[in-house]
């Protein structure tokens, strides 16, 4: 039966979404209520609520992620502009949506530690 995660539905296209980058295994999307003058979602087609959820045999999922995000980045020459990657897990860390995604945030000053 197919789930009902709005990642998974995204990525079904059975929601529309801003998509900029595509291979077989990761989706990157806008983000819908940017935070930041730029403000995408990387996502891996394979659903898992977070990182440490990914067994050790499914590795490949973290290289294709940020080998997709690299690519992207180059892409769009976000370098040139900083950019800041997160990954929120769990409510008090800020997750809405329990689907593994990295957030690439940037073109603005960005402040540390994080609020
Ligand atoms: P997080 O709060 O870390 O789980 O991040 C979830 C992100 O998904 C938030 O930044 C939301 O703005 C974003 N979001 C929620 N719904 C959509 C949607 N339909 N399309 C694109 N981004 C979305
Ligand atoms: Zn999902």
């Amino acid at each position: 039966m197919k789930n009902s995660c709005l990642f998974c539905r995204i990525i079904r296209n059975e929601i529309p979404a801003s998509r900029v980058f595509e291979n077989d295994s990761t989706l990157i999307i806008k983000d819908i209520s940017p935070q930041a003058p730029y403000h995408y979602l990387a996502i891996p087609k394979e659903h898992y609520s977070g990182i440490h959820n990914v067994p050790s045999s499914k590795g490949d999922l973290f290289k294709n992620l940020f080998a997709s995000i690299s690519e992207f980045v180059r892409e769009e020459n976000l370098e040139e502009k900083s950019y800041r990657l997160v990954i929120n897990y769990g409510e008090k860390a800020g997750q809405s949506v329990a689907h593994i995604h990295v957030h690439i945030l940037g073109g603005r000053e960005m402040k540390w530690p994080p609020g």
